[in-house]
């Protein structure tokens, strides 16, 4: 019933910026730590990534700009933007590590897994000739592409705290990908894009969802919003595939996002999903993303991987913040606002 497949490769943990840079590969490592001692592989496969194919880059990337993260990365220094994202020795093989795990991922779907994981993905700032937010290669939209082969519809749903702003612009004309986005929207938090009024362009136009909150949103009012928008777009558009991309730095612990997102917040939001996908093909792609309190994050993928799993909530309790957040009447009646913006922009 769920069939799981967790996509993994120790190469994944090279993907991790120096120094004193916050994007830090041991959240992944100690996710899987704590799945181990929970004897979660008990209930799925572990299964590495399908071998390089460097091509497949090339879907949503430009030729320069492979090549020049490639040089970049035998360098091993400067940067590989305009800003936060450094190069490093190896960094083009890791990060295209990380890309073929989510592409496994939607394949091993295609080929009858209900759930497919891949911690190592997520990385949705990427842009078409530019790294970004510390995302060198937009596994997502990559993903997306190659699950395009399978499935007619897939849904995109990203929690991270930041919008997915990559995902937007290499797939803004798609019709085939429903793109849905939850972010903190505040003057001069990064990237400054997702707001409502971006909902795509040609045929695309619709297929793009930005739900933008203000900074103090708690699980309440988040849950309003996936409640209100996210549920009811994804029951309109029957995706074939849903992949989630679940950054956790919405979490109330995340040194650089002002959401307050607890672990039973996000579990909420992976059991709505859950429930709504096995009422269509049941498939679900789940990816890793931002996080900065890495412990949160390892939490907070531990218990969504628990969900998709099947298990007794009793497993996993002890990953769990005490409850659920609340937030004050003020963003709550803001976060209204939004949604009600939301479902006339979009029909809902
Ligand atoms: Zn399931
Ligand atoms: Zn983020």
């Amino acid at each position: 019933m769920h069939r799981t497949v967790f996509v993994w490769d120790d190469a994944y943990l090279d993907y991790s910026f120096p120094g004193d840079h916050p994007f830090k590969s041991f959240r992944e490592s100690r996710a899987k730590k704590y799945m181990e001692e929970r004897g979660f592989f008990h209930h799925m496969e572990m299964r590495r990534p399908d071998p390089d194919d460097e091509s497949i880059l090339l879907n949503v990337h430009s030729r320069d700009y492979v090549d020049f993260v490639k040089m970049k990365s035998q360098e091993g220094e400067g940067l590989l933007d305009y800003g936060d994202t450094p190069a490093f020795k190896g960094v083009f093989e890791s990060a295209l590590r990380r890309v073929m795990g989510s592409v496994t991922g939607i394949r091993l779907l295609a080929q009858g897994y209900d759930h497919a994981v891949n911690l190592g993905g997520g990385l949705h700032h990427a842009q078409w000739g530019s790294a970004s937010g510390f995302c060198v290669f937009n596994d997502v939209a990559i993903a997306a592409k190659e699950g395009e082969k399978f499935f007619r519809r897939i849904a995109i749903v990203d929690v991270d705290g930041h919008h997915g702003d990559g995902t937007q612009a290499l797939l803004y004309d798609d019709p085939n990908v429903l793109k849905i986005s939850l972010h903190m929207y505040h003057r001069g938090f990064f990237p400054g894009t997702g707001e409502i009024n971006e909902i795509g362009t040609g045929k695309g136009k619709g297929y793009t969802v930005n739900v933008p909150l203000p900074p103090g949103t708690a699980d309440d009012a988040y849950i309003y919003a996936f409640d209100n928008v996210v549920i009811p777009l994804l029951d309109r558009f029957q995706p074939e595939a849903i992949i989630i991309q679940e950054g956790g730095d919405s979490h109330f612990d995340d040194p650089l996002v002002e959401l307050k997102l607890s672990t039973r917040g996000y579990l909420a939001l992976v059991k709505r999903i859950h429930d709504l996908a096995h009422r269509g093909t049941g498939k679900i792609l789940l990816l890793g993303g931002g996080g900065y309190n890495y412990d949160a994050t390892a939490r907070v993928w531990t218990v969504s991987v628990a969900e998709l799993l099947g298990l007794d909530d009793q497993e996993v309790e002890s990953l769990h913040d005490c409850c659920l957040t609340s937030s004050s009447a003020y963003i709550m009646e803001r976060v209204k606002q939004v949604v009600e913006e939301v479902k006339k922009v979009h029909g809902i």
